[in-house]
């Protein structure tokens, strides 16, 4: 898309402002649709006209094909034609698990949207006995990323079991040298999750 024309559909003003900036770094021809968006801040807006980033008042409404099945452009509901090759959308993410959910771990807040399960650096949930890694617990982890979690909770996981391990050998050792018998096989301590 190096130098041909992206047009940024608008859905959240600060994604919009985002991806035209991201963008523009491809091709000096951005334009910002500010289709239902709510109006973009005045920093926003400064930025994009130093940047030479139209912005176009008005909905969306279809996108316009040419002769050889190629994006050419957005229709808008006021009939204007506003051409471009390419169209940006901000996708909407949703790391809604139901099992995560039953098990008492709890989504944090993205800026007013449903982020990821929130979690400790080793993947911890607030819920007893539950970790999370990858895209449930950071949505907009890449693949590199997500994996690298997964090694990071897979460790976290093995050490609590140990430890659970260990803490019933030690009762169970300590009830046999005083003839008593164990109780409850670990007193795990009390977690506190900060993400
Ligand atoms: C459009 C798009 C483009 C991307 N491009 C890139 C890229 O170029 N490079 C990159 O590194 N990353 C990219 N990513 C991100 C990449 O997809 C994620 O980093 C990766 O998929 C995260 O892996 P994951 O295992 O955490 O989650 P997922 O891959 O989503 O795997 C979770 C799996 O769990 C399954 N599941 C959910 N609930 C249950 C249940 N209750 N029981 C059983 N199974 C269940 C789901 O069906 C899914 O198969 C992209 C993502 C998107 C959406």
């Amino acid at each position: 898309m190096r130098h041909q024309a992206i047009g940024v559909l608008a859905t959240n003003p600060a994604a919009a402002a985002h991806q035209a900036q991201l963008f523009r770094e491809l091709t000096e021809h951005i334009v910002v649709l500010a289709h239902t968006a709510a109006p973009l801040t005045a920093e926003h807006l400064e930025q994009l006209e130093a940047l030479d980033v139209r912005v176009v008042e008005g909905e969306v409404t279809s996108i316009e094909i040419d002769d050889s099945d190629r994006l050419s452009g957005v229709r808008l509901a006021d009939g204007r034609v506003i051409a471009c090759r390419a169209l940006v959308v901000a996708p909407q993410t949703d790391a809604s698990n139901d099992v995560l959910d039953a098990l008492g771990a709890s989504r944090s807040d993205d800026h007013g949207a449903p982020g990821g399960y929130t979690h400790d650096e080793s993947g911890a949930t607030p819920a007893t006995g539950v970790w999370v890694a990858g895209n449930v617990a950071d949505p907009f982890d890449p693949v590199v990323l997500a994996s690298a979690a997964g090694l990071e909770a897979a460790a976290a996981v093995n050490a609590d079991l140990m430890t659970e391990h260990v803490h019933a050998a030690v009762a169970a050792h300590r009830a046999a040298s005083t003839g008593t018998r164990p109780g409850h096989p670990i007193a795990r301590p009390a977690r506190t999750v900060t993400p």
